[in-house]
């Protein structure tokens, strides 16, 4: 027997409609890249994304055509995202962080037919003339006033605010099929060439309606939300359907990204939560620290960050110092898993009433894990012989997910399934244990794990006990080989400025916090690590940069 409700499509049109016609009011509010700051409200972006979505279709888009962004989080890629997902295009962001080769191969293999470019980006363009496969125009993301001479051999340059202007106001979203394809995000590609994840209404609207459970990130719409994960990348964890579906105001940072900016809009805009990977934070507490000054607030319960009462960190490991260092200045992390292949949130370490008592330490090793799927998500962690391993938050195996907002199969890619090592079940890449509560912990990726001697040891946890020395900015720790162990740990560290530190001492520091046989023999400084188009570490090249140790030991 079929039940007998409405069928109504989930689609992201009816979020912003919702949000327009709910919360008009609330505020949206963007560092721009041409200086000031802008204000608008859900009601002005849901007029201004109609006029836009008249405006791609007139420029001759059919239905799934990919209008792709190269843009800071900003209120027009706001616009683009609602205005091409509610057209019945896809919105392509695009990460300006990857090599400028990666950048065109993915507008190619994507078949991007319209470019938005915020203006930062028009250089970048500028070096991929000739290379830009099916490109018709770009329309650069200002008004005319900013407008740029258009570069030598690129497609006609447009005006984003005069294409609204010449549209009239009013267009009635089309009643799509939820399952119609809405954005198309690629990830980093560290091995290989990016791959496209191409979401849909469906996945867009359930994902963000599981982040706005409240044991997920606490949205609601007295929150003051801020995303500092980029909207070029993995929906910025969906923050741009999730501030809408609750009504919470919405603080968009630019290209800003730095310490004093990032406190500068928390303070002015009454932020309440954010969102970022963890250098984003370790810059801005090295900031804060930096200041020493603003001693009044720091020894107040303010701490220095106004009305930041929770971050969301993932994307990487957040080390548990930082985890510490926010909460000395009154904020909560709610460390959160996911991948491009998973929209992306899936885990977050939200605590369970029992754990309300618990002592600090236990409350920080509790929030160090990555945690516990939000409804939606499923999970196994499989162990060598394909069974689920033990929850005792010791063994540990390769992590499997599925769920409506996971992916299926990747772009251009159609007939073969993503990863699927176990049939309907996504293959992560990383391992992970899970203990008896369900908390699942990240060890590794399963390429970044350093076996010795038999026994696997977490690279992560190497880097986390290590930048928990006062003197360690960042680490990395890599395998390399090793005659009798097969592998050993290889750690470098960069110094914090001006401070001193040597191999010895940090050995030291590790005597007591791991078992002896994991404490890394060969430890090396460098100036700076090399990190990914998403700000993870690039082991890869760290490898490559220590090519003499790989080898040497390897004799
Ligand atoms: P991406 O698709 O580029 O966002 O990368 C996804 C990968 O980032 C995952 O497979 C993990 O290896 C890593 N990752 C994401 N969040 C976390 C986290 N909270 N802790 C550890 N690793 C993470």
């Amino acid at each position: 027997m079929r039940g007998l409700m409405m069928d109504v499509p989930l689609l992201v049109s009816a979020v912003l409609r919702h949000a327009a016609e709910t919360h008009g009011e609330t505020e949206i509010v963007s560092r721009t890249v041409e200086g000031p700051i802008h204000r608008t409200t859900y009601a002005a972006l849901h007029e201004r994304s109609q006029r836009l979505a008249k405006a791609l279709l007139a420029l001759g888009l059919g239905q799934g055509g990919r209008v792709g962004t190269l843009a800071w989080n900003g209120y027009r890629h706001l616009e683009i995202y609602y205005a091409a997902g509610g057209a019945g295009l896809v919105c392509h962001t695009i990460n300006p962080r990857l090599f400028p080769e990666q950048i065109a191969g993915i507008i190619r293999h994507a078949e991007d037919e319209i470019l938005c470019a915020d203006l930062t980006f028009l250089p970048l363009l500028a070096g991929l003339a000739g290379k830009l496969g099916a490109v018709r125009a770009i329309v650069v993301m200002t008004d005319r006033a900013h407008m740029p001479p258009p570069p030598e051999g690129l497609p006609p340059l447009l005006c984003y605010e005069e294409l609204l202007a010449a549209q009239p106001p009013g267009f009635d979203w089309p009643a799509l099929d939820e399952n119609t394809a809405c954005g198309l995000c690629y990830t980093s590609g560290t091995t290989g060439m990016p791959k496209g994840v191409l979401y849909s209404h469906r996945s867009c609207v359930l994902h963000a309606l599981g982040c706005c459970l409240p044991d997920v990130f606490e949205l609601s719409a007295r929150s003051v939300i801020m995303p500092a994960v980029p909207m070029f990348h993995v929906n910025a964890w969906g923050t741009p359907y999730s501030a809408p579906m609750v009504g919470a105001k919405l603080v968009l940072p630019g290209p800003k990204l730095d310490g004093a900016s990032l406190r500068e809009l928390i303070l002015s805009e009454g932020v309440t939560f954010s969102a970022g990977v963890p250098t984003v934070w370790m810059g801005l507490l090295d900031w804060l620290d930096a200041q020493g000054e603003i001693a009044g607030e720091i020894a107040g319960a303010q701490g220095g960050l106004g009305a930041l009462r929770l971050v969301g960190i993932g994307g990487s490991a957040c080390p548990p110092v930082v985890i510490e260092r926010l909460a000395a200045r009154g904020v909560t992390v709610r460390h959160a898993w996911g991948m491009t292949e998973t929209s992306p949130v899936a885990l977050t370490s939200a605590p369970q009433a029992k754990h309300e008592g618990l002592p600090p330490r236990e409350r920080l090793a509790l929030s160090a894990r990555q945690g516990r799927p939000l409804y939606g998500v499923e999970f196994r962690v499989l162990g060598a012989d394909g069974q689920p391993v033990a929850r005792d938050g010791v063994a540990f195996g390769r992590l499997l997910v599925r769920g409506p907002w996971v992916a299926a199969a990747y772009h251009g890619l159609e007939d073969s399934p993503a990863h699927a090592t176990e049939p309907g079940w996504f293959d992560t890449g990383d391992v992970a244990t899970v203990d008896a509560d369900g908390y699942v912990c990240i060890v590794d990726r399963t390429k970044d794990v350093i076996k010795s001697g038999g026994e696997w040891i977490s690279s992560i946890e190497l880097e986390n006990i290590a930048v928990s020395h006062p003197a360690v900015q960042e680490a990395a720790a890599v395998a390399r080989p090793d005659p009798k162990w097969g592998e050993r740990p290889l750690l470098v560290l960069v110094r914090r400025p001006g401070v001193a530190v040597t191999a010895e001492e940090i050995r030291a520091h590790f005597h007591g916090r791991v078992a002896r046989w994991c404490i890394p023999e060969d430890i090396r400084f460098a100036e700076e690590l090399p990190h990914t188009a998403t700000g993870k570490l690039l082991k890869s090249r760290i490898r490559e940069l220590y090519a003499e140790a790989m080898q040497a030991a390897g004799n």
